[in-house]
């Protein structure tokens, strides 16, 4: 029988995970294939991890891995699908907005033939401020991708065997997990769904982690913002040489110009505009290049991705990635 391995990063969800435990287990045993969930607990404070331990003493099917600090959620992923042993995977959140009931039919896809199946949010039950945030970036990235990255979709898939190792051979350390997914290729679809709300405790992502997120997103896929920096410094020229040569012409024939309202006057507006105008563009280009600089940086230092503190019921001890 074919296994599959599901990844559900934690991060203080102790509220929400003995709700998971059961609605997930009642929902995997209906697949007919064997089944294993790898919990990565990414550095909580609260008593996720003890709850982990639990749970892994009353089924061994739920295992658990423990980062040695907050790693972020794509991070938490990664290291998950690290060690998923399936011959397909799952990757899902603890708060229970992605109902693993509707897994049943992505699995289905995924036995028809689909290498990716992952899922398209139709109607996402967050405030309209973060659902404008979310529908806008995705419409702001995709067209900078030199590959199609399908809109409105999250982590929550199924993936074969052979996309995940794909994403365990990239050693980028800021990743972007749907993105290196929709890179990866291979025969992907996607299955709509309802997201729910939250089922217990808060939102971990805070703003900053999802603009964080955001520009992983475009910067680590993309070379089209470096190319706009070239394109808008050569507009900008082009403005300022045409600035040049009409005032030349004006001051040429400065009684003409004067005839349709046009009379040189000393302008210190034109000139403040003009290099605030300079300087706002050479900083926007300035900061294009520091965002690939610093990921730039964050590769050649080489790092682990991320670091593993403790594990139950996962096979073999933890290596370095
Ligand atoms: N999460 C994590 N590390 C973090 C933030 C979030 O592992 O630093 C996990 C969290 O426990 C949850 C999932 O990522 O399972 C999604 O987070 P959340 O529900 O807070 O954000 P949403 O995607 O709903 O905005
Ligand atoms: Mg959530």
């Amino acid at each position: 029988m074919a296994k599959i391995t599901t990844i559900i990063p934690c991060y203080n969800e102790a509220t929400v995970l003995p709700l998971l435990f059961d609605r997930f287990t009642a929902a995997a045993d209906r697949w007919q294939m064997d089944w294993n969930v790898i919990c990565v607990d990414d550095g909580s404070s609260d008593s996720t991890w003890e709850v982990l331990c639990r749970q892994n003493s009353l089924d061994s099917r739920w295992q658990a891995l423990a980062l040695a600090r907050n790693f972020g959620h794509q991070t938490a992923v990664s290291a998950g699908l690290y060690h998923a042993d399936g011959d397909v995977a799952v990757v899902i959140d603890a708060d229970l907005q992605d109902p693993p009931e509707e897994l049943g039919r992505f699995i289905d896809k995924w036995r028809e033939g689909y290498d990716v199946v992952y899922a398209i949010r139709k109607q996402r039950k967050e405030g309209p401020l973060k659902r404008f945030c979310y529908w806008s970036f995705y419409r702001l990235a995709a067209p900078l991708v030199s590959f199609p990255i399908p809109l409105d979709t999250g982590d929550f898939c199924v993936m074969d065997r052979k996309v995940v190792d794909v994403l365990k051979s990239m050693p980028e350390r800021n990743r972007f997990v749907r993105g290196l997914r929709a890179w990866a290729g291979f025969k992907q679809t996607g299955l709509e769904y309802e997201r729910q709300a939250r089922a217990a405790g808060e939102v971990k992502y805070t703003f900053r982690k999802l603009l964080k997120l955001a520009l992983d997103g475009i910067f680590s896929f993309s070379l089209v913002p470096l190319k706009l920096a070239t394109w808008l410094g050569f507009v900008v020229s082009l403005l300022a040489s045409g600035g040049i040569l009409f005032t030349m012409i004006q001051r040429l024939f400065p009684r003409w110009f004067a005839g349709i309202g046009l009379e040189p006057v000393p302008g210190y507006a034109t000139i403040v505009i003009a290099v605030l105008f300079m300087g706002g563009v050479q900083l926007t280009c300035l900061g294009i290049l520091g965002e690939y600089l610093g990921r730039i940086f964050d590769e050649v230092k080489r790092r682990p991705q991320w670091v593993f503190r403790d594990s139950v019921g996962v096979r073999g001890r933890v290596p370095p990635p």
